[in-house]
């Protein structure tokens, strides 16, 4: 029947980028952030899901050149730097994200609690061990900036010390920058209502029990705090180099596309080609036929 072309479910675009939408300003308030919002994105979820797996083939593309890249001599890499607390949805991050480009490619590093060795080293090195080689894509699922969240909650160094982090925090990342890694900062904010719920899920699905940790309890008693430690963050450590994106993540949808923009985005930027061939195609061709 004719009539108006069928509009493909990918069709949607974004109002206002996420890296506009989403990236921390002089005099961001936290605590007037809705948690359910989705900024920039005014198409609904089904269109945001359909873009989101639409990303993958380009996400793809363009990481294998990364990586190419890397292959012959470049310095660039990407780190994908993940906040945010306990049910934020930075694992869906990783599995509905990152999880559209190939496997390997990516280096990727959760941070828990330091053991032994790592307290016994400067609070970064940890984390300059953890960061990207040339060619990949680093992904951190938290990182040093538990040690200016949790550290700073629980008092586990003296304010002496960890109020020097924030500085101390930007002059790393401007290293890693200059070193040629785009650093692409993200924290996912929940509701303390959204928590619960996730929380509770975890509770009542034995299939879920394994990502339970009854001492998530105890930082949703301390809320207040974190949320405190995070504005601080944001306030602090949100720099050209390496700016903070805001990311409202009670729907998890809405989460997982705006990264998946934000890291593509960053990608594209990068206007990687593929690299040259250091032979001679046509001779190899003919090798090729003779053997
Ligand atoms: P999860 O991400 O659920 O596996 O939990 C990791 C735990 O390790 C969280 O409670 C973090 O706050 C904690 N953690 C990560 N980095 C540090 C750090 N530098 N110092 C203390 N605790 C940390
Ligand atoms: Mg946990």
């Amino acid at each position: 029947m004719p009539g108006r072309p069928e509009q493909s479910p990918t069709s949607a675009v974004w109002e206002t980028s996420p890296a506009a939408a989403l990236r921390v300003r002089p005099g961001f308030d936290l605590a007037g952030l809705d948690r359910r919002s989705t900024p920039g994105w005014t198409a609904g979820k089904s269109a945001g899901k359909a873009l989101l797996s639409a990303h993958g083939d380009r996400l793809s593309e363009l990481q294998e050149r990364l990586f190419a890249d890397g292959r012959t001599g470049g310095d660039r890499s990407v780190l994908l730097v993940l906040q945010g607390m306990d049910t934020a949805g930075k694992g869906g991050i990783v599995r509905h994200v990152v999880g559209l480009v190939d496997p390997q490619g990516v280096q990727h590093h959760a941070f828990g609690a330091p053991t032994e060795e790592e307290r016994s080293q400067h609070y970064l090195w940890r984390v300059r061990r953890a960061l990207p080689e040339p060619g990949y894509l680093g992904v951190f699922d938290r990182s040093h900036y538990e040690d200016v969240l949790i550290v700073r909650v629980k008092e586990l160094v003296p304010e002496s010390e960890w109020s020097q982090r924030y500085d101390e925090i930007n002059a790393f990342e401007e290293e890693v920058a200059a070193s040629g890694t785009r650093i692409v900062k993200a924290a996912l904010f929940v509701s303390l209502d959204e928590q619960r719920e996730r929380l509770a899920k975890r509770l009542e699905r034995p299939d879920k029990h394994w990502k339970y940790d009854p001492s998530d309890i105890d930082a949703r008693l301390e809320w207040p705090r974190y949320q405190e430690a995070y504005q601080a963050v944001l306030d602090r450590t949100s720099t050209d180099v390496a700016p903070w994106h805001v990311v409202p993540a009670d729907r998890k949808w809405y989460a997982r596309l705006a990264i998946s923009q934000l890291l593509l985005d960053t990608f594209e930027d990068l206007d990687l080609g593929w690299p040259r061939a250091e032979f001679d195609v046509e001779h190899e061709k003919a090798r090729l036929a003779a053997s």
